[in-house]
C-alpha cells in the first residue's frame, strides 16, 4: 500500500542554478553496454553494438562534465565488464543516476527503428523522471516508431540501488541506423539528446534526505518515529511498506530543526523485520532517490498467556500436562519473538525458548500425587542489541545495547476435586513490572497423544 501524506510549508526556497554548470553537484554513473569478448549484437556490415555504445557514453560523459556534472564510467575501454561488478560499482560510487547505455539489435531485416528506454519499475521517482525526458527528447525521424518506455528488469536496473535507466538508443541491426552510428555526427546527435534529458531533470538538484538511525534501526515500540533531514522543503512522502500491511503514515515537518521532518505510524506495527521504502518529493516537483530503511520491532513482552492443554485433568492423573506459553504485545497482538525463558513448577526448572512466533511448549509431568493449587512460573529475558527506545532520533551509529528484562509472571493453576476428576478452575496470575493483564485467549490445538495423557488416565 503506497500513502501519500502532504505537509504544508510557507517557506520559500531558492534554487542557485549556475547557468553555465547546469548540472554542478550531479554525479552521474556511465555504463556502456557489453565490452571485450561480449561484443553485444553486431551491425550488418561488422560494427559491434559495444564499440557503439562506449562511444556514445564517451561523447554523453564530455557532455555532461562541460555541464557540470561529474561523471565516471562502468569501463572506459573495450574491455568485459560484468554485470554484478557494474552494480558493485554503482553501489559503491552511489551516483544520482546510473544510465547504462546500449543499443538494439532485430532479426527480423524489416523491423522499424526505435528507441526504448527502461527504468526500475521498483523506483519510479528519478528513473521514471529520466525516462521521460529522455522519450520527450528522442523524436523519432521519418519512418522510426515513438519512443518506447518500458518497466525493465534488467540485472543492471533490478539489482542498482542507485537511480537507473538502460537507453536502447537504436536499432544497430538496421542499416541505415548503422551508418550513423559510425560517424561521430550520429553518435554525438544521441549523446547530445540524453544529455538534454539528464539536465532538464536535474535543473534543479534532486531532493537529498538523510536519515537519522542506524541500519537496521531496532525499535521496542509499536509506534516507531524517524527523522529525516532534506535539502529542500517536502511536500510529501510516498511511503512503501514490506512486508506489506495496512498501515498508515503520517509525515510532519519539525519547524524548529529547519528542513528536518518526522515520520510516524498511525496503526501499530507488531513484531517483525520491515523495510520502509521512501521518495520524497520537494516542492519544487524534484524527488530524491529511493529511500530504503531496514527496521526491526522488537515490542517489549507486555502480556504472556499461558493455556492448559484442556479445562479440566483426571484424578490422579501421571502424564503430561501441557501448556502453550503466548506472548503477546501490549496492543493484545501476538508478540512472535524468540525469548528464552525458565519455567518454574514445584521444585523444578524446565528451560525453554518460544519459537519465531512467540509461542512455546511448557509440559507439566504429572505424578497423579499432585494436590491443590499448581504454580507454574515464567521467566524470560530477552536484549534488543544497539536499539534505541522509541526509534526517535537523531540516533547515533552503533547505539549503546541495553537489556530488556521481562518481568517474572507468576500464574497458579488451581485443581479442585470433583468426584473423580480434576477441575482446573482458576488461574490465579500475579504481575509483576512489565505485565499489564494476562488475558485468556482460547485453548491450543492439541495433537492427538497429549489429549489421550490427559483423558486416558485415572
Ligand atoms: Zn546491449
Amino acid at each position: 500500500m503506497v500513502i501519500c501524506a502532504s505537509i504544508f510549508s510557507i517557506l520559500a526556497w531558492a534554487f542557485p542554478v549556475d547557468a553555465a554548470k547546469p548540472l554542478k553537484g550531479i554525479f552521474i554513473l556511465l555504463d556502456p553496454g557489453h565490452g571485450g569478448s561480449d561484443s553485444g549484437a553486431v551491425g550488418p556490415t561488422g560494427l559491434k553494438e559495444s564499440t557503439a555504445n562506449l562511444r556514445v557514453a564517451r561523447y554523453l560523459g564530455m557532455l555532461l562534465k562541460a555541464d557540470g556534472a561529474k561523471v565516471k564510467m562502468t569501463r572506459e575501454t573495450d574491455r568485459f565488464v560484468s554485470l554484478k561488478e557494474r552494480v558493485e560499482i554503482a553501489d559503491n560510487e552511489s551516483p544520482d543516476l546510473f544510465v547504462s547505455v546500449h543499443h538494439n539489435a532485430s532479426v527480423r531485416k524489416t523491423a522499424a527503428n526505435r528507441a526504448e528506454i527502461y527504468f526500475n519499475a521498483l523506483e519510479q521517482g528519478i528513473p521514471l523522471k529520466i525516462a521521460d525526458s529522455m522519450a520527450a527528447g528522442l523524436t523519432p525521424k521519418k519512418g522510426d516508431l515513438k519512443t518506447e518506455i518500458i518497466p525493465g528488469g534488467f540485472f543492471v536496473l533490478r539489482n542498482n540501488q542507485c537511480p537507473a535507466v538502460l537507453t536502447e538508443g537504436s536499432y544497430i541491426s538496421i542499416k541505415s541506423v548503422e551508418r550513423g552510428l559510425k560517424s561521430s555526427r550520429g553518435l554525438t546527435t544521441e549523446a547530445q539528446k540524453f544529455r538534454m534529458a539528464i539536465r532538464k531533470v536535474f535543473e534543479h538538484p534532486p531532493v537529498r534526505v538523510e536519515v537519522f538511525s542506524k541500519r537496521p534501526a531496532v525499535v521496542t515500540t509499536a509506534f516507531p518515529r524517524f527523522i529525516f533531514a532534506a535539502n529542500k522543503t517536502i511536500s510529501r512522502v510516498q511511503v512503501r511498506l514490506q512486508p506489506n500491511r495496512d498501515f498508515e503514515f503520517s509525515f510532519a515537518h519539525l519547524p524548529i530543526l529547519g528542513e528536518s521532518y518526522l515520520l510516524y505510524n498511525n496503526k501499530p506495527l507488531p513484531t517483525g523485520s520491515y523495510t520502509f521504502s521512501m521518495l520524497f518529493y520537494g516542492i519544487d516537483g524534484t524527488v530524491s532517490r529511493l529511500v530504503k530503511l531496514p527496521v526491526q520491532v522488537k515490542l517489549p513482552i507486555k502480556n504472556s498467556v499461558l493455556l492448559p492443554v484442556a479445562p479440566y485433568i483426571a484424578t490422579g492423573m501421571d502424564g503430561d500436562f501441557p501448556l502453550t506459553l503466548v506472548l503477546q504485545d501490549a496492543n493484545g497482538r501476538l508478540n512472535p519473538r524468540s525469548l528464552s525463558f525458565n519455567a518454574k513448577w514445584g521444585n523444578k526448572t524446565f528451560r525453554g525458548m518460544t519459537n519465531s512466533e512467540g509461542k512455546a511448549a511448557i509440559v507439566l509431568p504429572l505424578t497423579g500425587k499432585e494436590e491443590g493449587p499448581q504454580t507454574v512460573e515464567v521467566e524470560g529475558e530477552s536484549e534488543v542489541e544497539g536499539g534505541v527506545e522509541g526509534g526517535e532520533g537523531p540516533m547515533s551509529e552503533g547505539g549503546a545495547a541495553f537489556r530488556e528484562t521481562i518481568a517474572k509472571c507468576t500464574i497458579e493453576l488451581t485443581f479442585r476435586v470433583f468426584g473423580k476428576r480434576v477441575f482446573l478452575i482458576l488461574m490465579k496470575i500475579r504481575l509483576n513490572r512489565g505485565f499489564d493483564k494476562l488475558a485468556f485467549l482460547s485453548y491450543p490445538k492439541l495433537g492427538p497423544t497429549s489429549i489421550r495423557n490427559c483423558f486416558q488416565q485415572g
